[in-house]
C-alpha cells in the first residue's frame, strides 16, 4: 500500500515561491568591484529572477539545456542560481580559476548554450571564446554597461517583464545545476544535481545539527558560488529566508572583517585558508573589528587544523565549525559538533574532535572500505570512506569515465582515506586522489608532471602536496635527471608557467637521483609524501 500523501515536488521553483511569500523585505547585501554596497530586498531578488527566466525562455533554448556562470559572489549570480532551474534549465557555475584548456573543455563537454559572465572576468573570454560554441555572452557588471561584441545582462533583464513568469511545475528529480569536479587523471567531470537534492540539501544544511541556520541569521558564504553551490548556501539561506552578503571579489580579510562587522554577519564560510588571513588580521588588531554577532565560522574544503580552531577560540572568542564536502555530494556530508556524549570530555580532546571532519548530515551514511572489508568504527581503523544519500552522486554527466567511482551497492567512493570513530566521527587521514589542494583549489599532480617530463632534461618526475600553513597544501617537484643533462629548478619552473595558472606551480623542485616505486612501477608518492612532509624551499 502506498503512503496517501501528495506528490507534491521539491523543486527550486516552489522555494523561490516560499520567498517571495514570506521574505520580501529581508535584505541581501553585495560588495561591488569597486568596494561600494549594493542593498535590494528578496522582493526585489525575486522579481529579478523571474524576469531572467522569463528573459531565457525568450531565447529559443529547450528544457534543460545549460546556462553557464563565470562570476563572484554577487546578486545578479543570486537571481541565476534562482532564474536559470526555475526556467526549466540547467544553472553550470564554473570555475574561472581553471586554465584556458580546462574552461573550453568544461564549456564543451557541457554543452553550454548562453554564458553569464562577471565583468571583471570578461579578460577570461580571450583564453577560450574561439573554441566554444555559445548562442549568447551577457556581462553582468554594476552599472549595466558590457563591453563592445557581448550582451548585457541589465538589458536582458530589463527587455523581460515578470509579470509572464509562471511557477513551473518540474519533477523534483529534473536537473536544476551542475558542477565540474577536478580531473584526477582524467577530464573534469560533471556532477549533476536535481531539484530534490538541493531542496533536501539545503533542509539539512539548515537543522541545528548541521550548519544551523535559520531566518534570523545574516549569512557571508566567503567559499566562491562556483565553489559547489557556495556549498548549498545561497539556497539554503533563501529556504529560510536568512539576510545575505555577498562578498563580490573582494576576498582579502580587511574586507572580508569590514562585512563581517558592518553587517552584524552571523554565519559565515570558507576555506582555511581564507581563515588564516582572517586570524592574522585580528591577532595584529585584536578589537579593531566588532564581531560579537558572528556565531560561526564554518570552515571546510580542506582540514581545518586544531591550532586554528583553538586560536579563534582562545584569542578572539570565535567559533569554528568543521566540515567535510564534496562537488559530488552538492557538497555537505559531515558537519563537526560536540556531541552530548563528549559533554564530560577534557578541553583538550574537545579540540581534538572539532578538528575531525564530523558526523554524517540527516540521511547521508557513511563506511570506510579497507584491505579486508569494511573498517571498524574504532577510529583507528582506516579506508576508503564511502558515502550515499539523498544529494550524493549516482553517476557523472555524460561520460563513461569515473564509473569505478560508484559501487554496484549504490554508494559513492570519495578518494578520501578515513578513520570512524565509535560515535561517528570521521577523520580524514589522506587521499587517494593523486590531487594538491592549495588554498582551496586543486592543483592536478599528473598535469605538472607530464609538463615536467616534457622537458629534455627530465627523465622521470613526481609531483607531490607537502604540508603548508597558509594555503593547506603546496605542489613540490621531484625530478631525476636524465643521464648527464642539466638544468635548474628556475628554468624548470618557467617551463611550467607556458602552460599552467602561476598559482599552482610548484613552490620548489627537488633533484633526486631515484624515486621509489610501486610493484606496478607508479611512484610510489606515500612515501615521497613522507620523506618531505616537513619540508619547506627555504631548509635547503
Ligand atoms: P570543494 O569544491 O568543496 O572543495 P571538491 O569536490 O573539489 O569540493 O573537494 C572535495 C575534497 O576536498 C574531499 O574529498 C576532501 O579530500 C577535501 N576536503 C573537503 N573538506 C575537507 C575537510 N574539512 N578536511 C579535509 N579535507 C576536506
Amino acid at each position: 500500500m502506498k503512503g496517501l500523501t501528495s506528490d507534491y515536488q521539491l523543486t527550486l521553483p516552489a522555494m523561490l515561491r516560499r520567498a517571495e511569500a514570506l521574505y520580501g523585505p529581508k535584505e541581501i547585501v553585495t560588495r561591488r568591484p569597486d568596494k561600494s554596497f549594493h542593498r535590494y530586498t528578496y522582493a526585489d531578488f525575486v522579481r529579478r529572477a523571474k524576469k531572467l527566466a522569463v528573459a531565457l525562455g525568450e531565447l529559443g533554448l529547450e528544457k534543460s539545456d545549460r546556462v553557464a556562470t563565470l562570476a563572484w559572489n554577487n546578486h545578479q549570480h543570486l537571481e541565476a542560481y534562482f532564474g536559470v532551474p526555475c526556467a526549466g534549465l540547467v544553472l553550470h557555475t564554473i570555475n574561472p580559476r581553471l586554465s584556458a584548456d580546462d574552461l573550453a573543455y568544461i564549456i564543451d563537454h557541457a554543452g553550454d548554450r548562453v554564458l553569464l559572465i562577471d565583468e571583471t572576468m570578461v579578460k577570461l573570454l580571450a583564453s577560450f571564446r574561439d573554441r566554444v560554441d555559445l548562442d549568447h555572452i551577457y556581462v553582468l557588471s554594476a552599472d549595466g554597461s558590457a563591453p563592445e561584441g557581448l550582451e548585457s545582462y541589465e538589458e536582458l533583464l530589463s527587455g523581460a517583464d515578470e509579470e509572464r513568469f509562471e511557477y513551473p511545475d518540474f519533477a523534483e528529480d529534473d536537473a536544476a545545476a551542475m558542477c565540474y569536479t577536478s580531473g584526477t587523471t582524467g577530464r573534469p567531470k560533471g556532477a549533476l544535481y536535481s531539484h530534490r537534492a538541493i531542496c533536501l540539501h539545503s533542509m539539512a544544511s539548515a537543522m541545528t545539527d548541521m550548519l544551523g541556520i535559520a531566518e534570523r541569521d545574516v549569512v557571508m558564504p566567503i567559499v566562491p558560488m562556483f565553489h559547489v553551490n557556495a556549498w548549498g548556501l545561497p539556497f539554503t539561506s533563501t529556504l529560510v529566508g536568512a539576510k545575505q552578503v555577498l562578498p563580490g571579489p573582494h576576498l582579502d580579510p580587511e574586507s572580508l572583517l569590514e562585512n563581517l562587522a558592518n553587517e552584524k554577519v552571523t554565519i559565515t564560510a570558507g576555506v582555511p585558508t581564507i581563515f588564516f588571513g582572517i586570524l592574522n588580521k585580528l591577532d595584529e588588531n585584536p578589537g579593531a573589528y566588532q564581531l560579537s554577532s558572528l556565531r560561526a565560522m564554518i570552515i571546510g574544503g580542506s582540514a581545518a587544523p586544531e591550532g586554528m580552531i583553538r586560536a579563534f577560540a582562545e584569542r578572539h572568542g570565535l567559533h569554528v565549525l568543521h566540515a567535510w564536502g564534496m562537488t559530488e555530494t552538492t557538497p555537505l556530508g559531515s558537519v563537526c559538533h560536540v556531541s552530548s556524549q563528549l559533554d564530560d570530555a577534557p578541553e583538550d580532546e574537545r579540540y581534538r574532535v572539532r578538528a575531525k571532519q564530523g558526523i554524517p548530515g540527516a540521511f547521508i551514511e557513511v563506511r570506510a572500505r579497507g584491505d579486508e572489508g569494511f573498517a571498524a568504527w574504532d577510529g583507528e581503523s582506516m579506508g576508503e570512506l564511502e558515502v550515499r544519500g539523498p544529494w550524493v552522486s549516482g553517476a557523472y554527466f555524460n561520460t563513461e569515465e569515473g564509473t569505478d567511482k560508484f559501487t554496484e551497492d549504490g554508494w559513492f567512493r570519495t578518494g578520501d582515506i578515513v578513520t570512524i570513530d565509535e560515535n561517528g566521527y570521521v577523520e580524514i587521514q589522506d587521499r587517494t586522489k593523486d590531487l594538491i589542494k592549495s588554498g582551496g583549489e586543486w592543483i592536478s599532480s599528473v598535469a605538472l608532471e607530464n609538463s615536467l617530463m616534457s622537458h629534455d632534461a627530465v627523465a622521470e618526475a613526481a609531483v607531490i602536496a607537502v604540508p603548508e600553513e597558509q594555503w593547506g597544501e603546496r605542489p613540490l617537484g621531484v625530478v631525476v635527471l636524465k643521464e648527464g643533462a642539466e638544468t635548474t629548478e628556475e628554468d624548470l619552473i618557467s617551463h611550467l608557467a607556458a602552460h599552467h595558472p602561476k598559482w599552482s606551480l610548484p613552490d620548489a623542485i627537488e633533484f633526486v637521483d631515484e624515486i621509489p616505486h610501486t610493484a606496478t612501477g607508479k611512484a610510489l608518492k606515500m612515501a615521497l609524501r613522507e620523506r618531505y612532509k616537513d619540508y619547506t624551499p627555504a631548509e635547503r
